[in-house]
């Protein structure tokens, strides 16, 4: 227990990266105790047979373990914290909400740079100067060198310190010259930290806001230096983006920073570029796409406070700020703001948690708002702030239903559809069309037996994909070579079933001979550059008609594009999972915002078996937010979030007992702990229930009351890293999860 310590004794209390739910406490060693370190500081210690970078949390007198067990950490590697007290506070938070361990928390807060422990500093860069002796020697005395002298007398014209970058433009050749005069000691080195590069432009000039964009903005900008949380609630095109701009620039005017999230920054490269072009203060962007270096120095940046905005994906959430003044969330509406493995957050919950913390104001835009946002507006949680006319003179788009039933459909498109396509091009406008679903076909199958090519480790068909000769898992990523003939009956002719982008771009070529078709989806954007390259094309006006999944859904503008068709709305409207219906929703408004956003009317074609589907009825005759409060409604009916809590613990193992006994134990678990009366809902298989060669089971629980909720996670989480069935299988926990998958 408890041991006396004498005063030199300093233990810290550690959160380190390991999958085990508790601190580590170690000795400071007697000559460091002078230091004292902070809570935020990063330590390296010996953890196992390794060393660790791990992340101080407290400093203690006192350990739960004797103290001559205690090892002894190996080296404090920040001279300040890292993070404040308040972020601390908000990893813990986190951590505690969403039990998962402090130490990867941790984790996701830092750069990987910074997580292996590299310094905290930003690079360095060589900076050459005149040395006192320099100063004082004329050039004549090198005249015998005279690629020195030239050097030298650069030097003596420009009076200041020149790095290699600015030789560079000077003149190429001159490292040996340099070489030559650092010998001499004529010049001497200092290093200068790498700021982020000054702008030079001038930057562009605030739009004149309209009415209800003014209103927004002095609502906002009232808020400024309290917490609060504003929902902007805009259609595509109304000019939320200018209302953001206008209220960063009174942020930067108190001299404060401010973070903008964003679903995909790589799939919104508009959003980046004007933010850099209206504001003259450096930026820094930080996403998962890049490199190790760019990330810690972007990371630097805003905590030393020399960038004042930055753009980022949900972990840039966490990187800390000099002086936070603002979060602003784009497109609140979008699950990819919800990690779905590891630590399980949601940046735009957690984005609201910070701002409280820090006393300051969120803002949450979308042209479709969550089920979530919608309800805390109503609640008066959040505030409501209405744009709902597009910017500019561009007209609303019009929606037309189309009946598939007993329809002749070519390879997914009906006789009316190819039609309006038609027409569209006529007019030399572009088309864009809409299939969540890529590769040729989703499964293939035998004509005389009716055998399915089906994945061997997943319960899932093989997708067809022709243009590889290859059948591939989209679950695990198995290929395999295309068959020829049927491995079952061997007489029977394979024929493809169901329709991929691939296979309606087939359609389309022989439809549209002469017309330039583009397939955007993952497999013809994977190499680095070709989504940049594609829609550029687009937007040249090479391009026209656009073929692609999800990923044509977000934030894109194409003003030439008049005419948008999702293929097969139908797969939204038939799952299980309660979420879909709002997804599809949102997907139709958004893919519908990419259409006639200049001055000419765009028009929506929607191809459905249900035509009669009430929520889509209600969506298309009276709108999203009308759809929204009726889905709001049922929600309720069926104390569905938001109007309760859910958390989901997914199982999953080789052999498909152990999930099952696991998720038993824990029942019986949670039956001795559970006074609190939450829905116990499971155990289940998940939708597909063997993935990869793993047997996934779950279980959900579900409380109308968030704190009930979250004491029986406090009781029964602990448990499941001791229990003994727990050993054969991995186990997550998800609270508020965004599919129950
Ligand atoms: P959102 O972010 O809501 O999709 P944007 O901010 O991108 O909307 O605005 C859509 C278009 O309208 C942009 O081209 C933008 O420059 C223009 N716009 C926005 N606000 C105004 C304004 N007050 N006056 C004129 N044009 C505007
Ligand atoms: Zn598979
Ligand atoms: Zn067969």
């Amino acid at each position: 227990m408890a041991n006396s310590s004498t005063n030199l004794t300093l233990i810290v209390r550690v959160a380190i990266p390991v999958p085990l739910n508790r601190l580590f406490d170690y000795l400071i060693p007697e000559q460091l105790t002078c230091i004292a370190p902070q809570p935020g500081t990063r330590v390296s210690v010996p953890f196992g047979k390794s060393n660790k970078v791990g992340f101080i949390i407290e400093t203690v007198k006192t350990s739960d373990i004797e103290i001559n067990r205690l090892k002894q950490i190996n080296e404090i590697l920040d001279e300040s914290p890292l993070i404040c007290k308040k972020d601390i506070q908000l990893l813990q938070w986190a951590s505690n909400y969403y039990h998962h361990p402090l130490g990867d928390v941790f984790s996701a807060a830092f750069p990987v740079s910074l997580r292996k422990g590299k310094k905290a500093t930003l690079s360095q860069e060589k900076y050459y100067t005149l040395s006192k002796k320099g100063q004082l020697l004329i050039s004549d005395q090198l005249k015998r060198t005279p690629k020195q002298k030239q050097l030298f007398e650069h030097f003596q014209s420009q009076s200041k310190s020149l790095s290699a970058t600015e030789l560079n433009e000077w003149n190429k050749n001159w490292h040996s010259a340099l070489k030559s005069l650092l010998d001499k000691e004529l010049l001497s080195i200092e290093l200068k930290t790498k700021l982020p590069a000054k702008k030079v432009i001038t930057p562009e000039l605030p739009l004149a806001p309209n009415e209800q964009q003014s209103q927004a903005i002095n609502t906002l900008t009232a808020k400024l230096g309290n917490f609060s949380v504003s929902l902007l609630e805009g259609v595509t095109g109304s000019g939320k983006t200018e209302v953001y701009m206008q209220v960063t620039q009174k942020v930067l005017d108190l001299g404060q920073q401010v973070i903008v999230l964003l679903p995909e920054i790589t799939l919104t490269p508009q959003l980046e570029d004007r933010f850099k072009k209206r504001f003259s203060v450096s930026l820094s962007v930080s996403h998962s796409k890049l490199t190790e270096t760019q990330r810690h120095s972007a990371w630097l940046e805003m905590q030393q406070g020399h960038s004042s905005i930055l753009l980022g994906t949900r972990s840039a959430l966490f990187t800390p700020l000099k002086k936070i003044g603002l979060i602003i969330l784009d497109e609140e509406h979008d699950t990819s703001f919800k990690q779905q493995e590891g630590f399980r957050f949601s940046a735009r919950d957690l984005a609201i948690v910070r701002a409280k913390l820090f006393n300051i104001p969120v803002i949450l835009g979308t042209a479709t708002p969550s089920l979530e946002s919608l309800h805390n507006s109503e609640k008066k949680r959040y505030e409501l702030l209405h744009l709902s006319e597009r910017a500019g003179k561009a007209i609303k788009p019009k929606f037309l239903l189309f009946d598939i039933r007993n329809k002749k459909l070519q390879d997914g498109l009906s006789d009316p559809l190819i039609t309006h396509i038609k027409n569209t091009l006529t007019k030399k406008e572009q088309v864009l069309l809409f299939l969540n679903r890529r590769g040729y076909a989703p499964v293939q199958i035998c004509h005389t037996c009716a055998w399915v090519a089906r994945c061997q480790h997943c319960d899932t068909s093989m997708v067809i994909h022709y243009a590889e000769e290859t059948l591939r898992c989209h679950h695990c990523g198995f290929q395999q070579r295309l068959l020829t003939h049927c491995p079952s009956c061997k007489i029977g002719e394979l024929k493809p079933l169901g329709l991929g982008t691939e296979r309606v771009e087939q359609s389309l070529h022989a439809l549209f001979p002469t017309q330039k078709i583009i397939r955007l989806d993952r497999d013809t954007t994977q190499r680095k550059g070709s989504l940049e390259r594609h829609l550029e094309q687009i937007n040249q006006g090479e391009v026209d008609i656009i073929l692609g999944t999800q990923m044509l859904a977000k934030g894109h503008h194409f003003p030439n594009v008049t005419l948008v068709a999702i293929l097969d709305v139908d797969s939204g409207l038939f799952s299980i999972d309660f979420h879909a219906i709002e997804k599809l929703a949102q997907l139709i408004i958004q893919v519908a915002g990419r259409a006639g956003r200049a001055e000419k009317p765009g028009t929506v074609i929607l191809q459905t078996r249900q035509p009669d589907h009430p929520l889509l009825t209600v969506l298309l005759k009276e709108g999203y937010n009308k759809f929204a409060r009726t889905a709001l409604a049922e929600r309720q009916q069926a104390s569905l979030p938001p109007f309760s809590f859910q958390a989901l613990l997914r199982v999953y193992a080789s052999n498909p007992a152990d999930p099952q006994l696991f998720l038993n134990k824990v029942c019986t678990i949670i039956q001795q702990i559970n006074h609190n009366k939450t829905l116990v809902l499971g155990p289940v298989s998940a939708p597909m229930a063997k993935r990869a060669g793993y047997y996934h089971f779950q279980l959900l629980l579900q409380n109308t009351n968030r704190k009930r909720l979250q004491a029986l996670l406090d009781q029964l989480i602990p448990q499941l890293y001791i229990v003994k069935e727990g050993k054969k299988v991995r186990w997550s926990i998800d609270v508020d999860p965004v599919d129950l998958y």
